[in-house]
């Protein structure tokens, strides 16, 4: 999946994603990438975020979502994205459940970024001051 935010000069957000869904996958699967909450989500008073990685997790912690609540609630980006994964990552390992790769990317309104991984993963910012810079993320320890 190849997912984007943006924020304009005008302060309009966007999100959107592109995917060729999960590799080997059934017919007819919808993953995470379409969907408004799970594969992205944006509110152009707060922010937004997109997700990779396992779709079916992703849906289920509907963690786009759950990041730009988190950055409503005052979480600054550089923690909103890491507190959803983690709090996906105990609720599903209290219940004893496996989880997926699961990366996840935010802006908020003042173009602040941040990231939430489990695996390695690389990511592109870019504004016009300094132009795009592509970054590696490595999961929390
Ligand atoms: N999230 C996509 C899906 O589950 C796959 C991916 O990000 O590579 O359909």
């Amino acid at each position: 999946t190849v997912g984007i935010v943006a924020l304009d000069t005008l302060g309009s957000m966007s999100a959107g994603t592109s995917t060729s869904g999960l590799f080997m996958k059934k017919r007819g699967r919808v993953g995470d990438s379409p969907l408004c909450g799970a594969g992205l989500y944006v509110d152009s008073d707060v922010g937004g975020a997109a997700a990779t990685g396992l779709g079916e997790d992703i849906m289920k912690g509907c963690l786009s979502y759950e990041v730009v609540r988190l950055m409503e609630e005052g979480y600054a980006p550089e923690k909103a994205a890491s507190e959803a994964l983690n709090r996906f990552l105990k609720k599903m390992s209290d219940k004893g459940r496996k989880v997926g790769a699961i990366s996840l990317i935010c802006l908020d309104k003042e173009g602040r970024w941040g990231i939430g991984t489990n695996v390695e993963f690389s990511f592109v910012v870019a504004d016009e001051e300094n132009g795009a810079k592509v970054l590696l993320a490595r999961p929390e320890k």
